[in-house]
């Protein structure tokens, strides 16, 4: 057994070494090549979306997303406040406002009510995000946006195989958008995705995502337009990881079984919560220590460390960051302080989950025993 339990790390084995080694043999190392097209196809099948497109990464593939849906300076996009930050950065971009409103505490995710106070006439979309493969309430948020005319776009980023009323994440909005960072639920290394079922959106989102070149004239360019394209080598990776995401998926499942044996039964700690029509893909074991500050957790964080066992906290509010203004979502402020995430990556074993959760208890007592 090993001594450090990493909070991530890839699963990489023979498939991805023989894929990657197939596409740099094959000369295609830039952004044409058969693992490009492969990944795209096998990609919005596996979401149930028309189209599916690679892009650099996950903060460009929102950022093209944004675009090519028009969103411009002088709109409102609504956004979690408890998120990564590339969600609200990738509003600010386009020159648009992002506007954090609050999250519901059970599924970590965009609270439809507190979005819905939140729209103004300048808004023009809501972006929710499946926070650590928790799905957002989808149906409740498509109502909202159907009444004021509003686009959905999914940050799907970490809950790539997440359901809402049995309907793949992706699906759900006007478009999804996806990472395949190293530490989501498959990688490419760097990578992202769009899905989604509008042939208008997907075309210029392509067309944007080659600094706009006429299909039909090339070097002829009407706009200005991006390099945010994926590389056949980083494709031929994804490729190798999405032919594994079934057995991905259920490792993480039974993960998470693992620690609800170890740490569940236990009334001073919570484990992630899942609503009823939620399929959660569970990117990340979330524990929360409520009562617990910012100081109490990088105390309780050292000590699961000194026991060879990383954590991470969870994200601290977008709008306590000083480029953004603040605002008012206690939920979120209540919340980000008194949660981690502890190891969750697939080749964890039943065993290193037992070690882990025992250690982990030992690190509550020495923290806040009292
Ligand atoms: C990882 C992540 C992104 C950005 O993806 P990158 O590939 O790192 O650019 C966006 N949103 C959320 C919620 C993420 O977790």
């Amino acid at each position: 057994m090993t001594s450090f339990f990493p909070v991530s790390q890839p699963s990489i084995g023979d498939k991805e070494i023989a894929y990657v080694s197939d596409a740099v043999r094959s000369g295609w190392v830039s952004s044409l090549g058969r693992y490009i097209e492969d990944f795209e196809r096998q990609f919005a099948a596996f979401c149930g979306t028309r189209f599916a497109l690679t892009t650099s990464n996950g903060t460009t593939a929102i950022h093209l997303a944004l675009v090519a849906l028009g969103i411009k300076a002088g709109d409102e996009v609504i956004v979690p406040d408890l998120t990564f930050i590339a969600t609200a950065n990738a509003v600010a971009y386009t020159g648009a406002t992002p506007v954090m409103v609050d999250i519901d505490a059970d599924t970590l995710c965009i609270s439809p009510a507190a979005a819905k106070r939140a729209i103004t006439p300048r808004t023009r979309a809501i972006m929710p995000v499946h926070l650590y493969g928790h799905p957002a309430d989808m149906e409740a948020i498509n109502a909202i946006a159907k009444d004021h005319g509003l686009v959905v776009i999914e940050d799907a980023a970490e809950a790539h195989g997440a359901e809402c009323h049995g309907k793949r994440v992706g699906s759900l909005g006007r478009c999804g958008v996806f990472s395949f960072y190293g530490n989501k639920v498959i990688t490419s290394g760097e990578g992202g995705m769009i899905t989604t079922d509008d042939e208008l959106l997907y075309l210029t989102a392509k067309r944007l995502r080659d600094h706009a070149m006429s299909p039909t004239k090339r070097y002829w360019h009407e706009e200005i337009g991006y390099n945010y394209r994926m590389t056949n080598l980083q494709a031929a990776l994804g490729v190798a990881q999405l032919e594994r995401i079934d057995e991905f998926m259920t490792r993480r499942r039974d993960i998470m079984d693992w620690y609800r044996a170890g740490l569940g039964h236990r009334s001073d700690v919570r484990l992630n919560r899942d609503a009823p029509w939620a399929r959660n893909a569970y990117w990340m074991v979330c524990m929360e220590r409520p009562g617990m500050d910012d100081e109490s957790r990088q105390q309780f964080m050292k000590n699961l460390r000194a026991r060879g066992i990383d954590s991470r906290p969870y994200f601290y509010p977008a709008s306590d960051m000083p480029m953004y203004p603040n605002a008012d979502t206690p939920q979120t402020h209540g919340i980000s302080h008194s949660g981690i995430n502890l190891p969750s990556y697939v080749d964890l074993g039943r065993e290193d989950v037992q070690h882990i959760c025992r250690q982990t208890e030992m690190a509550l007592e020495e923290t806040f025993a009292r």
